[in-house]
């Protein structure tokens, strides 16, 4: 799965229709972490596996700062994060190219601030904050029924 983040990341600036393997992974790993919470984080994530691999053996391996795991600090990267992603698909019209290439865009943003992090705190410090992630999470803790 590793293989998909330069995909995504360096040949979507080439192909920006790759972005959508973005959409698509975002809605797998929606109704996988229905019945398995964050399977998709430890197992399959493409950063994910990237941040253990790559930057692990890089990090400085420093605490990351307290609030990182503070549901009011997630809350605000993911709104924040979600409010310029559909601000800019919006501007974006019906343009599947423009589409992709946000797609590819947010992906690209995301994985440098994971890296910076990575390397200056610990390897997986995004994972933290990651929209992805929290999402995954408060979706897992509903049971059915
Ligand atoms: S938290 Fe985000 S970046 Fe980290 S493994 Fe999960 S989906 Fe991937």
């Amino acid at each position: 799965m590793v293989w998909f983040l330069p995909l995504i990341v360096i040949g979507g600036l080439f192909y920006p229709m790759l972005g959508y393997l973005v959409l698509i992974f975002m809605i797998f790993l929606l109704v996988l972490s229905i019945f398995k919470a964050r399977f998709w984080c430890w197992n399959l994530c493409p950063r994910g596996s990237f941040l253990d691999l790559v930057i692990s053996k890089v990090s400085r391996n420093k605490a990351f700062p307290k609030f990182f795991t503070r549901d009011w600090f997630r809350w605000l990267v993911f709104t924040l994060i979600i409010s310029l992603l559909t601000f800019r698909l919006i501007a974006a019209g019906k343009s599947m190219m423009a589409i992709g290439l946000i797609l590819v865009i947010m992906c690209l943003i995301s994985t440098i601030i994971a890296i910076i992090l990575g390397v200056i705190t610990k390897h997986r410090a995004w994972c933290m904050i990651c929209p992805m992630g929290l999402l995954q999470e408060k979706i897992g803790k509903i049971k059915p029924g």
